[in-house]
């Protein structure tokens, strides 16, 4: 097995959790693997005419709270063992919300930079066409994720509308406005990050209009969040950073012009004003919130006593591993756990599986007072638990979500 493999850290922080709830055995061998996992070869005709065979997955991990619900990643190092992962955490990020969905998790071993709009649409139709069955409205509801876009998930509703032979927005979220998406869902991923570090910052009585921000990672959770952190808090996003590097200035970044700089280039690096620095260097600043926001595993036992922050906001799925987990909570950093600090995107994604239930659609403060609300009582909820049995943030979220699923799988009979 690869370092830091993913899925087994799932697994053993499912264990710990099982420790500090008492949990029974045949409740642990239930939750600690997927329900199901189906795996297809994606065939793509290429615009050069010649064909192309992608490895695609969609997991079912947990539905005994509800149809399953989690995004697609095109991602070329996607593996089995990511997607299991994050199928697991959509389960924990679903019940610790308290919606009525279960986790899934689907990916495309893919290069979505190397691929042309005609390909990507026939790419995301293909996926379609080898998973319908697998999914559907109260089955498995698909989203975006990292590299997927609004406009994919279109062309993914439109195809599995056409197998099936009628309108079904509700297959999918994530979906443009124009054809059943709900309002507020683009940046509610960072919005609902910054709830929660609101609230962690009144915990920690730290003033958020003197705060110092950096950013690890900038695609749409990311850049949304260092715009928000101007806004809401007049905070200083002091770095950002993505795959090709990060940018630093000690005085606060200039943000709508580094947003400028990147949709030109294609990258943050070399914005005006600010210095280049490298993605490690991002995360061992002297600032006192992190966000981090790009992938998996970026902080490691190598680099986590290196921390200087007060609170580290985990926007990403999964950027910290168990070993930096302990050095952390050594260290008195407050971490807001990722399934509670990215859970604003799948709450959202649950009020457009409503809205569209309903044909009938709310306006951006009734589904961002709704979210609030949401991210507010679980991140006390999540603060209350790791005080009641002393551990730390993400076994408290723990304890709330696996609890949750435990119990409904008691009533419903399965174990
Ligand atoms: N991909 C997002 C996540 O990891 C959103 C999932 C969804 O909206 O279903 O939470």
């Amino acid at each position: 097995m690869e370092k830091n493999n993913p899925f087994e850290i799932t697994q053993k922080q499912l264990y710990m959790c099982a420790k500090v709830l008492n949990l029974e055995d045949d409740v642990v061998r239930m939750l600690e693997n997927p329900m199901q996992q189906v795996q297809v070869s994606v065939p793509v005709k290429m615009d050069n005419g010649t064909m192309k065979v992608f490895q695609g997955f969609r997991i079912i991990y947990n539905n005994v709270l509800g149809p399953a619900k989690g995004g697609i990643r095109f991602h070329p190092d996607e593996t089995i063992d990511t997607v299991r992962a994050l199928a697991a955490w959509m389960t924990w990020k679903s019940a610790l919300l308290d919606l009525p969905l279960g986790g899934g998790k689907g990916g495309i071993i893919c290069n979505t930079k190397e691929l042309s709009q005609g390909e990507l649409e026939r790419l995301s139709r293909s996926y379609i066409n080898c998973i319908w069955k697998f999914i559907g409205p109260d089955v498995d509801v698909p989203a975006p994720d990292v590299y997927t876009t609004p406009q994919m998930m279109a062309w993914m509703m439109d195809e599995y509308s056409r197998l099936s032979g009628k309108n079904q927005f509700g297959v999918i979220t994530g979906k443009p406005v124009q054809i059943g998406g709900s309002v507020g869902r683009g940046d509610a991923t960072a919005l609902g990050g910054m709830y929660t570090i609101r609230e962690a910052a009144k915990e920690l009585c730290m003033d958020l209009s003197q705060a110092k921000i950096a950013i690890q990672g900038f695609g749409n959770a990311g850049s949304f969040a260092a715009r928000l952190s101007e806004q809401l808090f007049c905070a200083k996003v002091v770095a950002v950073s993505d795959s090709k590097g990060g940018i630093y200035n000690p005085d606060g970044l200039n943000i709508p012009e580094v947003l400028k700089h990147k949709a030109k280039t294609g990258s943050v690096i070399n914005a005006p004003c600010t210095q280049t620095i490298t993605n490690d260097e991002v995360l061992e600043l002297p600032v006192d919130i992190i966000i981090a926001a790009a992938l998996q595993n970026v902080i490691t036992k190598e680099n986590a006593g290196n921390i200087k922050a007060t609170i580290l906001a985990e926007l990403a799925n999964g950027p910290t591993t168990p070993e930096a987990d302990e050095i952390l909570y050594a260290n008195g950093i407050h971490v807001i756990p990722d399934f509670l600090c990215n859970a604003g995107g799948v709450t959202v994604s649950y009020f457009e599986m409503v809205q569209n239930m309903y044909m009938f659609y709310w306006t951006a403060e009734e589904v961002n007072e709704r979210l609030e609300r949401k991210m507010i009582k679980a991140y006390h909820e999540v603060f209350d638990a790791s005080r009641k049995y002393n551990v730390t943030m993400r076994m408290g979220a723990y304890s709330v979500a696996v609890s949750r699923v435990a119990e409904a799988m008691k009533i419903r009979g399965w174990v």
